[in-house]
């Protein structure tokens, strides 16, 4: 396996991190997984858009174009001969003695990329999955993908523990998105999912399955929804990079659409699926 190391491709073994990179140390920078399905990143360029999105909304500049971003991508899933799995990007504010302000004579990201072989949850996708619900105690700048995830981590661990594979957070009562997922509901027809703002990561996933909607006329709404609304829903939802559209068939202990994967889940699912056909080929 080899790494990108600040655009040079090594063995993870010759790969090391100083011990004052800002990322290690405060979590100070932005990251990105990207899915290869056939040897190919799909939505790639969305997820490098969000990336440098993500680095300007906390002061780090890329010192890096995107295509060189995406040259490098390249090389590495050859290198490693990456049929299906996902690429995990990272970039740190870089190294500097541990001081809260960032550096005041600026400093160069560090920029790590590689590969993890990883294949679709198909026995997942088929069966669904069980969730916890929990509070969502994380910040309120959820929309950049950070590499503080303290607050996903707790909340995923309390579901691991309860035997689950997500937790859906609230705010208040409403649901924001799961704890590395967005989360939809579907109700008398319609499919409904908070609003991209502040409170949640727009997912590249979620995104895809919107457009969706909108081309098959699937009435969509985005619009947030009630701890009770959810628990009360037809039909549950994740959407994220690698879980693709994974019906939630069991939250907090209490069956979901009859403890099977409902009808317009998997028409999104059978729909995701063609649009990763077309782009990587089946
Ligand atoms: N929300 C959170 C908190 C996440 O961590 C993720 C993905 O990791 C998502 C949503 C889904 O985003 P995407 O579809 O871009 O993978």
């Amino acid at each position: 396996q080899n790494v990108l190391l600040n655009g040079e491709l090594l063995e993870r073994s010759k790969a090391s991190i100083d011990i004052e990179d800002r990322g290690y140390q405060f979590g100070d920078g932005v990251y990105e997984v990207i899915r290869v399905y056939n040897g190919k990143m799909f939505t790639e360029e969305e997820h490098l858009d969000r990336l440098w999105a993500s680095a300007a909304s906390i002061g780090i500049e890329i010192p890096y174009s995107k295509k060189e971003v995406q040259e490098q991508l390249k090389l590495l899933v050859e290198k490693d001969q990456l049929v299906i799995g996902t690429v995990y990007l990272q970039f740190t504010r870089g190294i500097s003695p541990r001081k809260h302000p960032f550096p005041a004579n600026g400093v160069t990201p560090t920029f790590v990329a590689y590969t993890r072989e990883v294949g679709r949850p198909v026995e997942k996708l088929q069966s669904g999955v069980k969730a916890i619900i929990t509070d969502d105690i994380r910040w309120l700048r959820c929309d950049i993908k950070s590499l503080n995830l303290l607050g996903n981590l707790l909340a995923n661990q309390k579901a691991a523990e309860a035997g689950c594979d997500e937790a859906v957070l609230h705010r208040e009562g409403r649901v924001t998105e799961g704890s590395h997922s967005n989360i939809s509901i579907v109700k008398g027809g319609k499919v409904y999912t908070h609003p991209a703002n502040h409170f949640i990561l727009n997912g590249i996933s979620r995104r895809v399955m919107i457009e969706i909607c909108k081309r098959e006329e699937i009435p969509f709404i985005e619009e947030p929804f009630t701890v009770e609304e959810l628990t009360q829903a037809d039909e549950i939802f994740l959407t994220g990079t690698t879980v693709e559209v994974m019906p939630i068939v069991e939250l907090a202990g209490k069956s979901i659409s009859g403890g099977k994967p409902g009808p317009l889940t998997r028409k999104l699912q059978e729909l995701f699926k063609s649009e990763i056909e077309l782009q990587c080929g089946k």
